[in-house]
């Protein structure tokens, strides 16, 4: 998905799911299903599902499934699932690594299938059908994973691999997978004495409840905090159709007459960069810093219950904290690495946010007014500075961006400089929609490597943003090839007519290949290993890398020209584009590193810690990080932090942040060996795209850069430090 991460943490965080592999995951297993009436024969012959696509790298034959076909091959493909994993945990010969990871790896091959077509489609074709299917699904496919991950004597077996890998005379890859198996296992609890799985279960059962509560809460208040204004006057700045859509959700919520603003998830709103009206901006603002701070929906209990909770649950699991634990099986390893990253760009953020403070103050000044910048002042008056310094005509950029030609001459092209590869039309091969198409994928040798379809458009049914996922994951294993797909929302022009582009949207078709090429070169053995399957904080980077190329100047020349001259982008233009981007880094990546630091340190209290007074912990954590600036609060404080508190990013809201370093360190390092060339795309395929996560994701980057990634490319990148060099 979007990549410069802090303007949209938000989608990023619907992105990171998204934006890598969204399919199910493979090896779940599940509960009896409900005796069947049909004979698993007759199910079979009337359901494409059931049986491998004989289309190349079996490739879905869309013109074949219909809705009715889910539910019976979920079901079927569960039970054989299961049927498998308790075979491999029941069977009478000691474990080997043939017998036990090679036969998991192998097993689920129907739900797998199942589950790749059924997700894919969820996302980018929803209907009323496939919701209900989802719905239905959700459940089942939890109770299947718990079912196999809980199963104590398949733990058993692994466990034993586990102890002797380094003596079965293994491949790294196998070696590598019995770890990966071994963890998975071990961080679900499978090594507690039932005592201790007890204390777990009963912790687990407080933190679901606690954090359905907290959502809960802040679903209602946010609804309730939306803002309501008497008179249209007050509104100055919005445009007619914000202000009709205001009117008519005052209407809607019984406020006939008035005006209703409502609340979007994060501390700064998009309203305010519009509202001249300083009192309510202040209005705006208060009602989403406080959120969640007072009355029957306050958060903070909750917070400061969680915190605890999981510190307790880490403990139990034999760590100092959460944090620790979460860490553990990430890139970064550990708290400390990631304070120490987000340490090391403090300095630059904070004198770069103090210079965008200074030129808004100035701005301020200039306006008559004569007040000191508070949060609700910044976008406002940063619009201001933004419109004095860059005056750019988004519509003039497009005009440069022509659909076609940036897919072919831009980012099919960069790919074929770097990788040697061609992207082939298939218009033989049955796609969803009419709007996808097909292609192939060959090596510089001429072999094939994989089909990915390209689904670019927005419509009606399918979901927001942009990701890439498969149809098919690569295994040598299993003899198979990836069928990858890339889906975005680029708003296409009426027939006849050329989709013209925004700049940003370019960059993200060159974001979502690079995923796709992530999974496309994948080169391992085991499914388990394959291509994005990589850890939270590794999955973006390299999306990230691939979007730079996007102005690369070699790039640039070959595909940004006027849609209807063919004149190439004029300079001057091309420069404001490039600046503007840099516009207010400052106070987007504090705002971000300031939740993301408050999330490692609700995370970094140990068990023995008491309660903690919500507002007192957040203020010294900002405090203690030297990010504690008035009139740049938090992206999300803790009592609506639903990455941190309510959903699955505790103590990994950061991982945004690290992926974006790795592609940067990544990208300058390859301009500084020449930049657009096939030795550096060969270095880059080899040692991070091919490998999956058949490695550690430091050697991987080590073997491809020589070292350890450094802050000062992303510094450099989004404009807060200037080139040394
Ligand atoms: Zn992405």
């Amino acid at each position: 998905m979007r990549k410069t991460l802090i303007a949209t943490t938000v989608t990023a965080a619907l992105a990171l799911a998204a934006c890598s592999d969204n399919s199910a995951p493979q090896q779940t297993t599940a509960q009896q299903p409900a005796a069947e009436v049909t004979t698993a024969a007759e199910v079979v012959s009337s359901n494409p599902l059931m049986v491998k696509s004989t289309l190349q790298y079996e490739a879905p034959n869309f013109t074949e499934i219909k809705d009715e076909h889910f539910l019976p091959a979920f079901e079927e493909g569960m039970k054989q699932h299961m049927t498998e994993v308790l075979a491999i945990a029941g069977n009478p010969e000691p474990a080997t690594f043939d017998n036990t990871l090679v036969a998991l790896e192998k097993s689920g091959e129907l739900l797998t299938r199942v589950s790749r077509i059924f997700y894919n489609l969820a996302g980018s074709s929803s209907n009323p059908q496939r919701r209900e299917i989802q719905s239905e699904m959700a459940p089942k496919m939890a109770a299947h994973s718990d079912n196999i991950n809980l199963n104590p004597q398949l733990f058993a077996r692994i466990k034993s691999l586990y102890n002797q890998r380094n003596d079965l005379g293994l491949d790294a890859e196998s070696v590598r997978l019995i770890e990966v198996y071994y963890d998975r296992f071990v961080r679900a609890g499978a090594q507690l004495t039932e005592e201790q799985k007890t204390a777990i279960r009963a912790l687990n059962e407080e933190h679901s409840k606690l954090t359905n509560q907290f959502s809960q809460n802040l679903l209602a208040e946010t609804k309730k905090i939306a803002v309501i204004v008497d008179t249209k006057e007050e509104l100055d700045g919005l445009s007619e159709s914000q202000i009709t859509a205001a009117a008519n959700a005052a209407k809607e919520a019984g406020h006939e007459g008035k005006y209703l603003l409502s609340i979007t998830n994060t501390t700064r709103q998009p309203v305010l960069s519009q509202l001249s009206n300083r009192e309510l901006r202040k209005r705006v603002w208060e009602a989403s810093a406080n959120r969640n701070q007072s009355g029957e929906t306050d958060n903070r209990p909750i917070v400061a219950r969680l915190a605890q909770l999981r510190a307790e649950r880490a403990k139990l699991l034999g760590y100092d904290n959460w944090a620790s634990y979460g860490l553990e099986s990430q890139m970064a390893k550990t708290p400390q690495a990631v304070f120490d990253m987000l340490g090391s760009m403090v300095p630059a953020v904070i004198a770069n946010t103090n210079k965008e403070a200074a030129a808004i103050q100035e701005m301020i000044k200039q306006k008559g007014g004569d007040f000191e910048l508070q949060p609700w002042d910044w976008e406002y008056y940063g619009e201001f500075v933004r419109q004095a310094k860059y005056d750019l005509d988004e519509n003039e950029v497009k005009q440069y961006f022509e659909f076609d030609r940036v897919l072919k001459d831009g980012v099919f092209y960069t790919f074929n400089r770097l990788y040697g590869i061609r992207f082939e039309p298939r218009p033989d091969l049955p796609t969803y929609h009419p709007d996808v198409k097909a292609y192939e994928l060959f090596d510089a040798d001429g072999s094939s490597l994989a089909i990915f379809y390209a689904d670019y458009f927005a419509r009606e049914g399918k979901r927001g943003g942009a990701w890439m996922s498969s149809f098919v994951g690569q295994s040598k294993l299993l003899g198979q090839k990836p069928v990858v797909v890339n889906v975005m929302n680029i708003p296409k022009a009426p027939e006849g007519e050329p989709t013209l582009v925004s700049y940003d949207n370019v960059t993200t078709m060159f974001h979502e290949l690079g995923h796709g090429l992530h999974g496309m070169f994948s080169d391992v053995n085991y499914p388990t290993l394959a291509g994005t399957s990589v850890s939270r904080d590794f999955v973006e980077f390299p999306s990230t890398f691939e979007e730079d190329w996007a102005a690369h100047p070699e790039v640039i020349a070959n595909y940004a020209k006027h849609y209807k001259t063919g004149e190439p982008i004029p300079a001057e233009l091309l420069d404001k584009v490039m600046k503007s981007r840099s516009f207010n880094q400052g106070f987007d990546t504090l705002e971000y590193m300031s939740a993301a630091l408050l999330d490692m340190e609700w995370h970094s209290l140990s068990a023995d810690e008491p309660l903690q007074d919500v507002n007192e912990f957040e203020a010294a954590a900002l405090k203690k990080h030297g990010v504690n600036l008035a009139a740049v609060p938090p992206r999300y404080k803790s009592a609506f932090f639903s990455h941190s508190m309510g959903g699955g990013y505790s103590a990994g809201y950061y991982a945004y942040m690290w992926s974006e370093i790795l592609a940067a360190d990544a990208f300058a390092y390859v301009q500084q060996q020449g930049g657009l060339k096939l030795e550096n795309g060969q270095n880059y395929r080899k040692n991070i795209l091919s490998v999956g996560n058949s490695r550690l994701p430091m050697e991987s980057y080590k073997a491809f850069r020589g070292q350890e990634p450094t802050t000062d490319a992303l510094l450099i990148r989004r404009g807060l430090k200037t080139k040394v060099d």
